[in-house]
């Protein structure tokens, strides 16, 4: 049986470094959606172009694009196992979208885990990768703007997934490696292992 999972968070929470050590434990496909559209940017494919404006605004892509570019991602082979979702859904449009797409492949979510963190933690993880990678949109006033996007578009998500049963809630301010051990523990296996 497939394991997909989404990591929900502020921007900052340490969703991608969680999602690579899900992968790791698991075997499972990460897809990024943030990395999926820096890269289209950085390669300026049509789906780079269309989307530079709205990322760098710190604003939501449109849920349309979104969705299909998810579906198109679990469709392929790498993620026939499962997926952990890093950056989708960010909208409660997207979350319905994401189970039609899922039962279209015979699949259902398994658990989304939060990753909660403050306002200020927040600010502080994105100026530090600021001058660490030079996120181009990792900029003092846009970091403001996803932070506001994030709690009127996404955190409701919370509520979404709560009322499915699935929610698992981590507390993200604390070193990597207790946050993993959380999440692992949250994770349907148990130990982190397929049995
Ligand atoms: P992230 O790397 O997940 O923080 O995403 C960086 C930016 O990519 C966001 O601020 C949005 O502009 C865009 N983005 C990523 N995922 C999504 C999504 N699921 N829906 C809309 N926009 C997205």
């Amino acid at each position: 049986m497939p394991l997909d999972l989404v990591i929900l968070g502020a921007p900052g929470a340490g969703k991608g470094t969680q999602a690579k050590k899900i992968v790791a434990e698991t075997g499972v496909a990460h897809i990024g959606t943030g990395d999926i559209l820096r890269s289209a940017i950085a390669e300026q494919t049509p789906l780079g172009e269309e989307v530079q404006g709205v990322y760098d605004r710190g604003a939501l892509v449109s849920d349309e694009l979104m969705t299909h570019l998810m579906r198109a991602r679990l469709a392929l082979e790498d993620a026939a196992a499962g997926a952990v979702l890093d950056g989708f859904p960010r909208t409660c449009a997207q979350a319905e979208r994401l189970d039609a797409v899922l039962a279209e492949l015979d699949r259902r979510l398994a658990v989304a885990i939060d990753v909660h963190i403050r306002d200020e933690v927040a600010i502080e993880r994105m100026l530090a990768r600021a001058s660490a990678e030079g996120r181009r949109d990792d900029v003092p006033e846009i970091m403001r703007r996803r932070l506001d996007v994030y709690h009127r578009e996404t955190e409701p998500l919370i509520g979404y997934y709560r009322g499915r049963g699935i929610l698992e809630v981590v507390d993200g301010d604390r070193p990597q490696e207790e946050v993993f051990a959380d999440i692992r523990r949250a994770l349907p296996y148990g130990n982190g292992r397929p049995s």
